[in-house]
């Protein structure tokens, strides 16, 4: 069975343009509980770690930048099969391509800046959550 909890961040595009209240009562309205939740900011060298995944791929020094360019939020969220639910809240990665009423679709920008991260499987929204949140501030 898929598990109930995953990650996600409201990216600096999203913050700075004043976004961050929208987006979260979209998430609560569609369902998911917030269980931790902390405003603040990558370094080039912490979104560097966290997007570790993608190191080989064209974008990911322009990524690095993007992600430590503002504020952040992360979150994470807790909802039967949450992974596969909150990444259909979010749409598509290229907002372009996103279905109507996504938060992608939306408010997000391009396809590097689009508003908000999601898990894309229980194992990396369990190591995506413990990267920004200690057991203690999960409630
Ligand atoms: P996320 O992991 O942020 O939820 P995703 O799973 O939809 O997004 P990934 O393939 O994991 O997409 O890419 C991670 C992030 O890298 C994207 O959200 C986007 O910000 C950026 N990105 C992905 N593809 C491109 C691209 N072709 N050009 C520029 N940026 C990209
Ligand atoms: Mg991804």
């Amino acid at each position: 069975m898929s598990g109930n909890r995953t990650f996600s961040m409201i990216k600096p595009d999203a913050v700075s343009e004043g976004n961050t209240g929208a987006i979260l009562r979209m998430i609560e309205e569609a369902g998911f509980k917030i269980v931790a939740m902390k405003k603040t900011a990558l370094t080039g060298e912490t979104a560097g770690k966290f997007y570790e995944v993608h190191k080989e791929r064209p974008f990911y020094k322009d990524l690095c930048a993007y992600m430590s360019s503002g504020p952040i939020v992360a979150l994470i969220l807790e909802k039967d099969n949450a992974v596969a639910d909150f990444r259909k809240l979010i749409g598509a990665t290229n907002p372009a391509d996103a279905e109507e009423g996504t938060i992608r679709k939306l408010f997000a920008k391009s396809i590097e800046a689009n508003a908000v991260h999601g898990s894309d499987a229980d194992d990396t929204a369990a190591q995506e959550g413990s990267f920004f949140f200690a057991k203690t501030e999960q409630f």
